[in-house]
């Protein structure tokens, strides 16, 4: 038995103003067949990651492809797409013949010519491999799951956590599902609900984790082989935008399609009730100041990196030192120029610092500041779940009663290290203030005795209604109140 694995991702913002090119791919994953760490997966690596470990004892041969992943930007240039997609084809051609294909791929990657990166990647690996090759592919469930996409595979399935957790689980019920496939035990089905909605689900969220652990119990591996909530990513201007539900069952189409249906279904009744509530800057602040324990936690989901955001509003950062507020961390503010500034002053120096505020309007102003260089860092990185993210050199300063980690690799807010790899401990502040939507929950949320969610001025507007969406099919909630969701595969 041969399978082939390879991954392409990233998350398009089409809205971005920081283009993706092939240096994005290189500072992040680009990684050639033999080069692939064996410690841990990396960014949508974690079918490769997977089968490796598991190919002797199940039997088959795994012929590795390259993996390329790049942060969450604005689109993807045609001629970096297609090199790399080329290059994964070709390396599938001369892996021939294969039983099985494992894609680990994003699913909301949006190439220039391109608005379906992952349809056209199948579509041609269709035509390389044949009807019979088995085609299984693990998407984070913040993509775009388009009709074209279910045809072309046997089996999909997403991510069912969000912060994603559970990267590597889905990875190997990705395999498991492929390989029982390849050897006749099931034949997969999959049917697609669409909801008809834009909108943001944390499954740490009381209705969210209540639906999910629902869902878990629902897949028994022999008649529900898989159900994945598809959240979509809303800041993708493409047409196929919307929150979707998709259902794997063994053979039974009927059994699919209802199943797809209720859970859909369940999903359009969920609408308003799965998002937290944002507090504007001012009103965080105060609700911060005011609580009695520490640390409080707050987040700026609006310039979240992982949703392709510069990460570098001021915002928040300004009411905190306009208002004096101490014992307080916040990070991380995407400003390399910065970071060589202090690094360039060393350790201990104080110097009047411009940072932040430089990418775009939504940026904000600079904050012009005299600034204390507290610590420096090279090549640090931080943890997320068992990956370890790269956020290039950086530096702690202290400005008024708030010490900022600046960093060169722009990334959300993931780990603790962000901080404490800088002399910063995260659990001794009273508040932390963290760009991120809802992933920094994993390392943050444990050591937090309060979570605020912001709506701050920053580029990812958390009001979907407000998006300036022109491509993305009508009707669809809450842009138009009165849509028609229903089964569409
Ligand atoms: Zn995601």
């Amino acid at each position: 038995m041969r399978l082939f694995a390879a991954t392409l991702a990233t998350e398009t913002n089409t809205f971005s103003p920081l283009p993706t090119s092939l240096d994005a791919y290189r500072e992040s994953v680009f990684l050639r067949p033999g080069e692939h760490p064996t410690d841990a997966p990396r960014m949508c690596t974690a079918p490769l990651f997977v089968a490796r470990r598991r190919a002797a004892a199940e039997n088959f041969t795994l012929i590795e492809g390259s993996c390329f992943a790049a942060s969450p930007a604005g689109k993807t240039s045609r001629q970096a797409y297609e090199f790399m997609r080329d290059e994964i084809l070709a390396e599938l051609k001369a892996a021939l013949p294969l039983d099985g294909v494992l894609f680990g791929l994003h699913g909301a990657m949006v190439a220039h010519g391109y608005d379906d990166v992952e349809g056209d990647i199948l579509e041609r690996t269709r035509a390389i491999v044949g009807q019979d090759c088995v085609i299984g592919v693990e998407l984070d469930p913040h993509c775009h799951m388009t009709l074209k996409r279910v045809r072309l595979s046997d089996v999909i399935i997403c991510y069912k956590e969000f912060p994603h957790t559970d990267v590597v689980e889905r990875a190997e019920e990705l395999l498991d599902i492929v390989l029982r496939t390849i050897r006749r035990e099931v034949e997969p089905v999959m049917s697609l609900y669409d909801c008809r909605q834009v909108s943001s689900y944390p499954t740490t969220l009381p209705v969210m984790r209540a639906f999910v652990d629902r869902i878990k119990r629902m897949e028994d591996r022999d008649r529900v082989l898989s159900i994945s909530i598809v959240h979509c990513f809303p800041y993708a201007d493409v047409p196929e935008l919307s929150s979707r539900v998709l259902v794997v069952t063994n053979g039974d189409k009927a059994a699919a399609d209802a199943l797809a249906r209720q859970l859909g279904e369940e999903l359009v009744s969920m609408r308003g009730k799965t998002t937290p509530d944002y507090l504007d800057v001012a009103a965080a602040i105060a609700a911060a100041t005011e609580f009695n324990d520490a640390p409080v936690v707050m987040a700026d989901p609006a310039d979240n990196a992982g949703g392709g955001a510069p990460s570098d509003n001021t915002e928040i950062l300004r009411h905190l030192i306009e208002r004096n507020v101490d014992n307080v961390a916040l990070g991380p503010i995407w400003d390399p120029i910065a970071v060589r500034l202090c690094h360039d002053a060393g350790e201990g120096a104080n110097l009047p610092l411009r940072f932040g505020g430089k990418t775009a309007p939504a940026s904000g102003m600079p904050i012009d500041a005299e600034v204390l260089v507290a610590a420096l860092a090279r090549d640090c990185w931080q943890s997320f779940g068992p990956t370890r993210v790269p956020l290039g050199d950086c530096a702690a300063i202290r400005v008024g009663g708030v010490e900022v980690v600046l960093i060169s690799n722009r990334t959300q807010a993931l780990g603790l290290e962000l901080f404490t790899n800088l002399g910063i401990d995260p659990r001794a502040k009273k508040l932390v203030v963290v760009k991120s939507t809802n992933h920094f929950m994993g390392a943050f949320g444990p050591i937090a005795r309060k979570v605020i969610y912001v709506e701050s001025g920053g580029p990812l507007d958390r009001n979907y209604a407000r998006i300036p969406y022109t491509r993305v099919t009508r009707p669809i909630w809450p842009l138009d109140r009165d849509t028609t969701p229903g089964l569409i595969y």
